[in-house]
């Protein structure tokens, strides 16, 4: 068999190494997977090889889609010693073949040797049909480890000369041999570097330094194009350099400021190709050189040229072509350029005798050029070198295209790990306004019922006390006295008011968050409102030994004041009664109201025991006390702030509170005067200044437990009541306080109620107004004189709540 003659590589070898090589062979089939055949000389021994003396030839053939090789090993021709074969050392002559062709004719020499009949024979010519180029890198991955197994033996022995077939000098074929190999390792390098890191930066460093070297060039440079559409944008070009910490030449990568028009002025004439159209796409645009690698200090660095760009104007484009992969190669730029050419006038300052420049296509885009200059003589480019530089820009591409998908996902990456942050804090945030919000709803409900309890036990119990007295079921001998029956009812009073108070708030608050609370806007006197708030909670601060001070600072003009005036008096008793609360014994709260213009200023000063800075926006929250739930000494809800805020808002103004712990706490409300449009007409306005919904009731009772009784339950129902005692003076007092109705004892001392009823009914100012008698229920026999006193209804005592109710309700209503 001749089949050595097509070997790249032929060599004596060990046995060993020979096997080597064959395991080298199984493990690329292994890796080439299904569909790949492997050969040796065993096939031969199917019985169909003609007897006689053994093969002196053995053989592995891979052959598959995309890479095939053929290896060769043959024993010499004196003799055929079984055991010095079987020597690992014994050397046998090896070859190596990846050419097609050669693997094709020998596999046809094999067939020829088999029965023609035979299905090994048909087998063999069907895989010659598989066989087609290698596959580039397959081919050098192999080289790279076929040089491994050949370096071993080189190294265990070093007398062993390389034989080459038909050349009979040998070295040059060794070296280009060595300089495909040092092409494939350097290549290979390049693409480990990719693999293993994504820092562009660094992998364009070494990639020139190398290839220069390599070439042995004078200059190696990459040209990277800036979009004229990315000039002003950074983000384009920060992509790329993402994770660069240590590039020498960054700035070099920054699109440029100036204009286009100046910018174009900066192109490099050295790194750009020698015919360049101005219309094209990117180079219509400009570039840099951004990376550099030289031989030595005699070589110029075109680092940071700025050379003319007229000389680029009118050349045919060379874009379109880059972009496809065209590689160009120039010998020598005196025969290349014509004469006189800026072109070649710039090549020559920039020390430029002859150039191979590949392109740098990522995503089909043209990146950039991989470029290297002969700088001192003209220098004729194989096609190894080409196909060299060409596949090195093409891994550069991939390393770009991989730093810029890279670069992406970091983005997102940091874009998704921000929003993760951000959600986060959201979600924490929000669940300790839950928890806040939960405690203080627990806290709530705790002191709800602590409240709600409190006096409800004492109505339950007291009553129940009262009741069984009445009915005599006390424990023999339990005598209750007046006056202890007086202190329960008072106290029962006293629950009942708290209650109210309460559940009114709570009412108030939901209304007012729900947005259904309307404002009921009249003209009032702002000093009668603050007196007659003072006067509400004298009694108050009386008992704490607080002084309770006013401070009016209001003429004629500015006492007039439109709002609702049942509001602002909510407003103020919340914060007087909190200040005369949270003040100490002895203690001083003192209200001032004054105007600013069309605002009504309060302001609640205490020498209370205040309120620490961090916990003064909390007050006016729903539920908030600042007092911990356990350590209670102060009565309270934590609704009072949080409605009053919520009704100072409703008029558009504004609370605002200054303290000092231990010294004292002053709040200050603004309310604006409300626009007159919300007027009623004047005979409701008349009775809505009495800050009662439902209007003021005159109530003419001798007896004080029955007046108040009565007072509890009217004010509960939303009335005012003015309590007269004097029957002689209550006509004229009724004539000016112009009441909706009038409750008149019918038992005064000294006076009818009835005359009192027929003197109403006989003045035209009061004629209108409803008239009650209360009366014994043995006097209700005497309907006659009823009528003609002009009574309009009557109720038997001892009052019963629900009836009274009913009969003002009744009353009102036909009215
Ligand atoms: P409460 O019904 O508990 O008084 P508020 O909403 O009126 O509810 O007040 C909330 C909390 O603000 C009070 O529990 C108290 O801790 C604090 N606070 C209100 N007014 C004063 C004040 N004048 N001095 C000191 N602390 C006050």
């Amino acid at each position: 068999m001749s089949s050595f003659q097509a070997s790249i590589l032929r060599r004596n070898l060990p046995n060993k190494a020979f096997e080597l090589l064959r395991e080298l062979l199984q493990q690329m089939a292994h890796r080439l997977g299904a569909g790949t055949v492997v050969l040796t000389e065993d096939i031969l021994t199917l019985g169909e090889i003609p007897s006689g003396e053994p093969t002196r030839e053995k053989f592995t053939l891979l052959v598959s889609e995309r890479f095939s090789v053929l290896l060769l090993g043959q024993t010499g021709s004196e003799g055929n010693d079984a055991l010095k074969i079987q020597n690992p050392k014994y050397k046998i002559e090896v070859g190596i073949s990846f050419s097609k062709d050669a693997i094709a004719s020998f596999l046809s020499n094999l067939a020829t040797q088999l029965d023609s009949n035979s299905d090994t024979r048909l087998f063999l010519d069907t895989i010659c049909q598989t066989i087609q180029v290698n596959d580039a890198l397959l081919q050098s991955e192999f080289t790279l480890s076929l040089l491994e197994i050949i370096s071993l033996d080189d190294n265990s022995d070093s007398t062993a000369a390389p034989i080459y077939p038909h050349v009979s000098v040998c070295q040059p074929v060794e070296d280009a041999l060595r300089q495909q190999v040092e092409q494939e390792r350097l290549l290979n390098q390049v693409i480990v570097q990719i693999r293993q890191s994504l820092q562009l930066p660094m992998i364009l460093e070494t990639a020139v330094e190398q290839v220069r070297h390599f070439l042995q060039v004078d200059r190696l440079v990459i040209y990277q194009f800036i979009d004229a559409k990315d000039s002003g944008d950074r983000s384009a070009n920060d992509k790329v350099n993402l994770g660069q910490n240590a590039v020498k030449n960054y700035d070099l990568l920054m699109p440029v400021q100036e204009t286009d028009g100046e910018s174009l002025e900066t192109l490099p004439a050295t790194s750009l190709p020698s015919q360049i159209k101005k219309s094209t796409s990117k180079i219509e645009g400009y570039g840099r050189i951004t990376y550099e690698a030289r031989a030595d200090d005699a070589v110029l660095s075109v680092l940071h040229l700025n050379e003319g760009v007229t000389c680029f104007r009118d050349t045919p484009s060379y874009t379109e072509k880059y972009r496809k992969g065209f590689t160009l190669a120039i010998e020598d730029i005196e025969t290349a350029y014509e004469f006189p050419n800026c072109l070649l006038e710039l090549m020559r300052q920039t020390q430029v005798k002859a150039k191979l420049v590949a392109p740098i296509v990522v995503q089909e885009e043209l990146w950039g050029l991989l470029i290297a200059h002969q700088c001192f003589e003209t220098r004729q480019w194989s096609e190894g070198e080409k196909n060299f530089l060409k596949h090195i820009a093409e891994h550069l591409a991939i390393a770009i295209d991989q730093s810029l998908v890279y670069a992406e996902l970091q983005q997102q990456k940091q874009n998704l790990e921000q929003r993760v942050i951000e959600r986060t804090q959201a979600l924490h945030d929000a669940l300790l306004a839950a928890e806040a919000a939960s405690q203080a709803k627990s806290e709530f409900l705790a002191t709800m019922s602590h409240e709600l309890r409190t006096p409800l036990t004492s109505i339950i119990g007291l009553s129940a006390t009262l009741l069984r007295s009445y009915l005599g079921q006390l424990p023999t001998g339990y005598v209750l006295s007046a006056q202890k029956q007086q202190n329960y009812l008072q106290t029962i009073h006293n629950s009942g008011q708290h209650l109210l108070g309460l559940i009114n708030d709570i009412l108030d608050l939901s209304e007012v968050e729900a947005g259904k609370a309307i404002l009921n806007i009249s003209e009032f006197s702002l000093g009668k409102l603050a007196r007659q708030s003072i006067q509400t909670l004298a009694e108050s601060a009386r008992l704490k030994a607080v002084k309770l001070e006013l401070d009016l600072k209001l003429d004629s003009v500015g006492d007039r004041f439109l709002a609702d005036q049942n509001r602002a008096r909510q407003i103020l008793m919340n914060l007087l009664s909190n200040a005369i609360k949270f003040t100490p014994d002895g203690g001083q709260v003192l209200l001032r109201v004054w105007r600013e213009n069309g605002t009504a200023v309060f302001q609640v000063e205490d020498t209370g025991i205040g309120i620490p800075e961090h916990q003064r926006s909390l007050i006016f929250q729903k539920f908030q006390q600042l007092e911990p739930l356990i350590q209670r000494t102060y009565e309270g809800t934590g609704l009072g702030l949080a409605l009053t805020k919520q009704l100072v808002e409703l008029h558009g103004g504004r609370i605002e509170v200054e303290s000092t712990v231990g010294d004292g706490s002053t709040f200050t409300v603004w309310l604006p005067g409300q626009p007159a449009l919300a007027r009623k007409n004047s005979s409701d306005d008349q009775q809505r200044t009495t800050g009662y919904p439902h209007g003021s009731i005159v109530l003419v009772e001798e007896q004080e437990e029955v007046a108040t009784f009565i007072c509890d339950i009217l004010t509960a129902a939303e009335y005012q009541v003015v309590w007269l005692m004097d029957g002689y003076a209550a006509v004229r007092q009724i004539e000016l306080l112009m009441p909706i109705a009038v409750i008149v004892d019918r038992q005064l001392p000294g006076i009818d109620g009835l005359e009192i009823s027929y003197s109403l009914r006989n003045s035209p100012p009061t004629q209108h107004i409803k008239v009650l008698v209360l009366t014994a229920l043995e006097m209700l026999q005497d309907q006659q004189s009823f009528l003609a006193a002009g009574v309009d209804d009557y109720l038997a005592k001892p009052v019963q709540p629900e009836q009274l109710l009913h009969k003002i309700q009744l009353l009102m209503r036909n009215g």
